[in-house]
């Protein structure tokens, strides 16, 4: 049995997870099951990063993925977004890395420069 918080919205139910049978007890909603089980069974995470630019008026460019991603993969995205440098122009939404390490998550930049 694991216990978790539900961090999807702030009412922040407990939860009590049955990772043998697969139950979730505790939450309000629906979304907290999901939640729960996805926390338990494969649990990922939006990463928020930078990567170096040229040819803007800053250095960093802040990038993201364009959805969670598995935290197991979570260190290997930050040293792949440290290795890689982007020119200007880029704009939001663009697409800095595509299907990264066949995970079907893109990076993505979400700062104009
Ligand atoms: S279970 Fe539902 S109500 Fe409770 S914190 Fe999660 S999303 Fe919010």
């Amino acid at each position: 049995m694991r216990e978790l918080i539900c961090i999807t919205c702030p009412r922040g139910c407990h939860l009590k997870v049955d990772e043998i049978r697969k139950v979730v007890t505790g939450n309000f909603c629906k979304r907290g099951e999901i939640y729960g089980l996805n926390e338990v069974i494969s649990p990922k995470r939006v990463v928020t990063s930078t990567v170096k630019i040229e040819g803007a008026s800053i250095n960093l460019l802040p990038v993201r993925t364009n959805k969670p991603i598995a935290k197991e993969l979570i260190m290997d995205v930050i040293k792949e977004l440290r290795s890689i440098t982007v020119k200007a122009p880029i704009h939001v939404n663009d697409v800095i890395i595509k299907n990264i390490f066949g995970s079907d998550v893109d990076i993505i930049a979400t700062r104009e420069l």
